[in-house]
């Protein structure tokens, strides 16, 4: 091989996995920021196409670009000229931003778990923190997901994954129980104790008390942000009687954790085998 060409090589090896995972994210987060608006309007996701919502006009291919799209009509529509909603290319960053940092930061196949672990948690955060809903196939897309990457990992992954997925819906369902009973009203939407399973294939139960504690800790640090924010500090306990998307604090912390435990083996097994050398 000539230099020249062992160099394009290393550098397809280096940047090529990250770039791709990029890409898939960005298209991921255009069909993820679709359906997050349709669905829980009741709309269906494939028909009509995507249109203006001002002027009616069908998009075309050079519309949908992910973000490019946005920034080349510099956030307008190129028919009417009314501002696109912010949200789309947003959401598009936010997935193309898991591909590519999974793809920085772990060597393949634990990069496209991960990012595929992220693609399904950003939709599911964006739909409970605009809607408070956690769709049962989404939630069940997660769950299999993850029992089948756990699968992928031999018996005892396998066995971790489904004790974890039994233990997560258990604990955060008795919790929701609980709460019920003592304070007579829902602390909690019914869908989170079905993600928290959910999530618990993916983790495994050893991961769930630290994920939901970090997951806790963001809720109640939104919250005071939140509170802050409007102002809700100096009328008492007003900031305890809002509601708060803990599926969405959840899926972040799930994710945030997934990355650096995966990183953390691969450190791991780098130095492993260094100091075998
Ligand atoms: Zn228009």
């Amino acid at each position: 091989m000539s230099p020249l060409s062992a160099q394009a090589a290393s550098y397809l090896a280096t940047f090529g996995l990250p770039t791709l995972l990029a890409l898939l994210g960005a298209c991921w987060g255009s069909f993820a920021a679709t359906l997050s608006d349709r669905w829980p309007q009741g709309r269906s996701i494939v028909q009509p196409r995507s249109h203006c919502e001002a002027c009616q006009r069908t998009l075309t291919v050079r519309d949908l670009i992910p973000v490019l799209s946005y920034i080349a009509a510099r956030g307008r529509c190129r028919h009417c000229g009314v501002p696109v909603s912010r949200r789309y290319p947003l959401i598009e960053i936010a997935c193309a931003s898991v591909g590519l940092v999974s793809g920085l930061l772990l060597p393949s196949p634990d990069s496209f778990w991960v990012a595929a672990l992220g693609w399904q948690l950003l939709l599911l955060a964006i739909l409970d923190a605009e809607h408070f809903w956690l769709p049962n196939p989404l939630v069940g897309l997660l769950a299999a997901s993850g029992l089948g990457v756990a699968a992928l990992g031999g018996t005892e992954r396998l066995l971790t994954a489904i004790i974890g997925a039994a233990a997560g819906f258990t604990v955060l369902f008795a919790i929701a129980y609980l709460y019920k009973r003592i304070r007579g009203r829902t602390g909690m939407g019914g869908g989170d104790p079905k993600l928290f399973g959910a999530i618990g294939a993916w983790v495994g139960w050893q991961a769930l008390p630290i994920v939901l504690l970090i997951g806790a800790g963001l809720g109640i640090g939104f919250a005071i942000f939140e509170a802050i924010r409007d102002g809700a500090v100096t009328n008492g306990g007003a900031m305890w009687q809002r509601r708060l998307p803990l599926g969405t604090c959840i899926a972040i912390s799930t994710w945030v954790w997934l990355l650096l435990d995966r990183m953390n083996l691969t450190v791991i097994s780098a130095f492993s085998t260094m100091s075998l050398n």
